[in-house]
């Protein structure tokens, strides 16, 4: 879950998170990389739910989205510029948010809410980690 885009050059990124379909993708492959659990019921088996890379328990129904526990839960932002962002933040901590809302066309003060919230996922060791601290299935494994 670590690391998340450490060694990806501009222009891989940019190619490898050119759509919000990838994006899901993306974020589905490094939340579920070591299966599914339901939250709601810690069941296992899963079928497809009804929004992009989402899960859906196959015992008590409730569906899980790609970005649900994550930092871009409920974010304003198409999720290829959040992505972008999320970049640009990683290796440049500094950068103006200013100069993010040129870029993207996007107001400051959203620029600046999402980099905070950015900054805040970044740990000590330099690394983002995107999910949210509680563990995923605490409630299960007592
Ligand atoms: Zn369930």
């Amino acid at each position: 879950m670590k690391s998340l885009f450490k060694n990806i050059g501009i222009i891989e990124f940019d190619d490898l998170f050119s759509t919000d379909e990838r994006c899901f993708e993306f974020l589905a492959g490094k939340k579920w990389e070591n299966g599914f659990i339901c939250r709601k019921c810690g069941h296992t088996n899963y079928c497809k739910g009804k929004k992009p890379y989402s899960r859906r328990c196959t015992k008590c129904k409730s569906e899980e989205s790609a970005t649900a526990h994550t930092a871009f839960h409920k974010c304003k932002l198409p999720l290829t510029e959040a992505f972008k962002i999320t970049y640009l933040v990683c290796n440049n901590p500094d950068i103006s948010t200013y100069k993010l809302s040129e870029k993207f066309n996007i107001r400051q003060m959203t620029c600046w809410k999402f980099k905070k919230k950015i900054i805040e996922c970044i740990n000590q060791r330099g690394d983002i980690d995107i999910f949210e601290k509680e563990a995923l299935t605490k409630e299960f494994i007592e």
